[in-house]
């Protein structure tokens, strides 16, 4: 199966869009970008909003390509009601969503999932609320999870998993689970036992914070585990990558799953591309050259609704 990881933060935005093409089919998965609206204090720097408005082009160019478009949660670097990725993506395609009536918290139920289905209406050929279903399309068969939390607990709502097999493959794509922290985010891999699986990883940079050093464990113990489940491939990236440690998290993964020989790598790594964490570089961004952003008035509105 073609595996094409668009935009991630080791691309310099934060998203997870990924497109895959098996021989009869083209999917494309959360079809969006965004930044940290503020990071150490800082606002993005006008090289991130470049790169922004760069891999915004390209999901747009890919989506377009697409027959599939999945949605698996209502945040803004998952989806976009037209903030800086036309609407026009949804036109004519296939799209499934995580049920934006169950399993849901209040931002992304009252505010944000009735906006985007709001600013698609009338586009896509079909939108089918997806938590837990299995569909056929030709030779393709794609699994979607039951809502997991995103993360350790409730406060950031749910998301759905997506698994795409093709008869010879399955790949996995794990939204954001923060990494795995609970037993309920490892039940799907080990249903669909994917040979590839996409993963957001723990959010490593708010350790202390957000995270507590018991999740973080938690999170690093299920990722050995899956990969030693039978694991090709992990391109773990997202969260993971807002950290300047991640290289660090990586190796210390590497060295603890060295005896089953998969590949641990980010999605610029999957690439061959050359790393661009710009989030986590931002302070020295600043520091080489001032240059806070002009905002586009769509960058300026993705900004202000939480990044
Ligand atoms: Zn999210
Ligand atoms: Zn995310």
């Amino acid at each position: 199966m073609k595996i094409v990881p668009i935009a991630f933060e080791s691309l310099g935005v934060r998203s997870q869009a990924t497109f895959l093409e098996t021989p009869d089919l083209k999917i494309l998965v959360d079809p969006a970008v965004s930044l940290a609206p503020r990071r150490y204090g800082l606002p993005p720097h006008k090289l991130e909003v470049e790169k922004l408005l760069e891999l915004a082009r390209s999901v747009k160019e890919y989506a377009e390509e697409a027959d599939v478009l999945i949605i698996t949660h209502y945040h803004y670097d998952h989806h976009d009601p037209g903030f800086v990725i036309p609407r026009d993506i949804y036109k004519g395609k296939k799209v499934f969503i995580k049920d934006p009536n169950s399993f849901i918290n209040a931002s992304q139920g009252k505010g944000r999932a009735p906006r985007f289905l709001n600013s698609i209406k009338g586009l896509p050929d079909s939108v089918q609320p997806a938590d837990g279903k299995e569909v056929v399309l030709g030779h393709t068969k794609i699994r979607f999870s039951c809502p997991v939390l995103h993360g350790a607990d409730e406060k950031m709502g749910y998301v759905i998993q997506v698994a795409v097999s093709d008869g010879d493959e399955t790949v996995m794509f794990t939204s954001d689970i923060e990494g795995a922290p609970k037993e309920m985010h490892v039940k799907f891999t080990q249903e669909v036992k994917p040979s590839t699986l996409i993963i957001d990883g723990p959010l490593s940079y708010m350790l202390g914070y957000a995270l507590t050093e018991e999740q973080f464990n938690a999170a690093m113990n299920n990722l050995e585990k899956i990969v030693k489940q039978g694991l090709t491939t992990m391109i773990v990236d997202h969260h993971l990558v807002r950290d300047q440690r991640y290289r660090e998290i990586i190796s210390s993964l590497k060295s603890k799953v060295k005896e089953v020989n998969a590949n641990v790598v980010t999605a610029a790594e999957y690439l061959g591309r050359e790393e661009n964490p710009l989030e986590s570089r931002r302070k020295e961004l600043f520091s080489e050259s001032n240059e806070p952003a002009k905002l586009p008035r769509g960058v300026a509105e993705l900004l202000k609704g939480g990044g």
